[in-house]
C-alpha cells in the first residue's frame, strides 16, 4: 500500500508532502519519490499523518453504558449503578459494547487499546474482526473467584496473536486480597505479560488500606512484591511523596485519566511529580461509562489545562509535552513501535485539515491543534497494515450502531 503525498508528523514536526510504503504490517519506506506498481493507493493530498494512538485504560465493553449512571461518586456509583449491571451482563452484550468501542476508536484514530473486564475471549475476538491492537485483562475480583481460572486459558489462547496480547488484570486493592494479586503477579511473570490495575484513584481507597494494612495501596503492593516495570496502574491520584518515588524505583508504568479522574471528582494526579520523578505516564480515557467518549485529544486537552491550572501555571505541560505523552510514553509502556518511521508498525491515520478548527494551519507545528483545537476530522485509519476506515467510511457502521442500541435496551429492561 502507498499513502501519497500527506504530511508527515514525526516526533512533534511536520514534514510535507511524503509518500509512506506499506508492506505487510510494516512501514518499509518513507519518501518523496516513491513508486507502488499494482498496489492500493491512498492519495492523503491535504492530509496529516500522525502515528497510531493508544489508549492506556478502558474498559471498552462499557461503552454500552454510556450515559447510563452520571454525575455519582466513585462508590455509590460502581455499587449501586454499575455492579448491578454488570452482575446481568451476557456475552452479547460484550460483543455489541465492543464493537460499539472499536467504532469509537478507529473514528479518533486510535489503533491499540488496554482494557480490563469481564468476558475476556468475546473482547478478544471482535476485537481481532473490527482489526484494532489490544493489550487484554480479564478483570479479577475476591468476590468472583471464578474469573482467576479463565486467566490462565485466556493468556494460553491468545499469546501468540498478532493483534491481541493478553495480560493480567487484578482490579484493585481494595477488591482484591493479597493471594489473589500474588497469583496474578505469579501468572504474569510465567508468561512474561503485563499487571493492569487501578491504583490510588481515591482518598477513600487510601484510607481504607492505611486502615487495613497500616499502608497505602502503593505501600502494600510494594511490600508483597506486586511492583515492577511491568505493571501498568491507571488513575494514580492520591499518591505521598514516598509512593511516588516506588512507583519510579519499580519502574511502573502509570495511565493517567484525567477526565474521568475529573468527571467522578476523584482529584488531580501530581502528573509533574511522577514525570519529574521518572515514571512513565501515559493516557487513557477510562470507560464511556465514566467519561463519556474514548476520545484521546479530549484527554490530551484536559490534562494539559487541568495540570496548568492546578499549578497557575500556563508554561507547564505545553502541547509538545501532552503529545509525548500520549505517544512517546505510551510506546514505552505497551513496548510497541508505532512511531511514523520506517519499519514501525504500519499503525496510522489521517487527518483531514480541511476543517475550521485547523484553520489557519500553523506551518511546522501541527502539534497545539491536535492537542488543543481537534474536533474531528480523522479520514482514514490504519491498523496492522490494514485500512479499517478510510474517507470517514467504515463497512458495517450502521449496523453496529442497531445493533447496540437494541442491546442496551435488552440490558437495562431484563
Ligand atoms: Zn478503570
Amino acid at each position: 500500500m502507498l499513502i501519497k503525498g500527506a504530511s508527515l508528523l514525526q516526533a512533534g514536526e511536520v514534514i510535507r508532502d511524503q509518500n509512506v510504503l506499506i508492506e505487510d504490517n510494516r512501514i518499509i519506506k518513507i519518501g518523496r519519490s516513491l513508486k507502488a506498481e499494482d498496489d492500493e493507493i491512498i492519495d492523503a493530498k491535504g492530509m496529516l499523518a500522525i502515528p497510531g494512538l493508544i489508549n492506556g485504560h478502558t474498559h471498552l465493553a462499557m461503552t454500552l453504558f454510556r450515559g447510563y449512571a452520571d454525575d455519582m461518586k466513585l462508590m455509590p456509583w460502581l455499587e449501586e449503578k454499575i455492579w448491578p449491571l454488570e452482575a446481568k451482563l451476557t456475552p452479547k452484550d460484550i460483543q455489541w459494547g465492543v464493537k460499539l468501542g472499536c467504532l469509537e476508536l478507529i473514528r479518533l484514530g486510535v489503533t491499540c487499546y488496554n482494557d480490563m473486564y469481564y468476558f475476556m475471549h468475546e473482547t478478544a475476538e471482535v476485537t481481532r474482526e473490527m482489526g484494532l491492537r489490544a493489550i487484554l485483562s480479564g478483570v479479577l475480583f475476591d468476590m468472583r473467584p471464578d474469573l482467576m481460572n479463565e486467566a490462565e486459558p485466556f493468556v494460553r489462547r491468545w499469546k501468540d496473536d498478532d493483534l491481541i496480547r493478553p495480560a493480567i488484570g487484578p482490579h484493585a486493592v481494595y477488591t482484591c486480597s493479597e493471594e489473589t494479586l500474588h497469583k496474578a503477579r505469579d501468572l504474569a511473570e510465567k508468561y512474561d505479560l503485563m499487571l493492569h490495575i487501578h491504583l490510588s484513584e481515591t482518598k477513600d481507597e487510601v484510607d481504607r488500606s492505611i486502615d487495613e494494612h497500616g499502608k497505602t495501596p502503593v505501600e502494600y503492593l510494594d511490600s508483597i512484591g506486586f511492583l515492577s516495570e511491568r505493571v501498568i496502574a491507571a488513575h494514580c491520584i492520591w499518591l505521598s511523596p514516598g509512593d511516588i518515588s516506588t512507583l519510579a524505583r519499580r519502574k511502573v508504568n502509570v495511565a493517567h485519566c484525567s477526565i474521568s479522574n475529573h468527571k467522578l471528582a476523584s482529584g488531580i494526579a501530581p502528573l509533574d511529580k511522577l514525570l519529574s520523578a521518572g515514571v512513565n505516564v501515559c493516557l487513557g480515557t477510562d470507560g464511556a461509562s465514566s467519561n463519556n467518549n474514548l476520545d484521546l485529544f479530549q484527554e490530551m486537552k484536559m490534562t494539559a489545562i487541568a495540570q496548568k491550572c492546578a499549578h497557575f501555571k500556563p508554561d507547564l505541560f505545553r502541547a509538545e509535552d501532552i503529545w509525548k505523552i500520549a505517544t512517546e510514553n505510551a510506546y514505552a509502556a505497551f513496548d510497541l513501535d508505532l512511531r511514523l518511521q520506517e519499519g514501525s508498525l504500519a499503525d496510522l491515520s489521517l487527518i483531514d485539515l480541511k476543517k475550521p478548527w485547523f484553520c489557519p494551519r500553523p506551518l511546522t507545528n501541527a502539534v497545539s491543534h491536535l492537542v488543543y483545537s481537534m474536533l474531528g476530522g480523522v479520514d482514514t485509519t490504519i491498523v496492522n497494515g490494514q485500512v479499517l476506515m478510510k474517507e470517514g467510511i467504515i463497512p458495517g457502521e450502521e449496523e453496529i450502531l442497531e445493533k447496540s442500541q437494541e442491546q442496551f435496551e435488552d440490558l437495562v429492561t431484563r
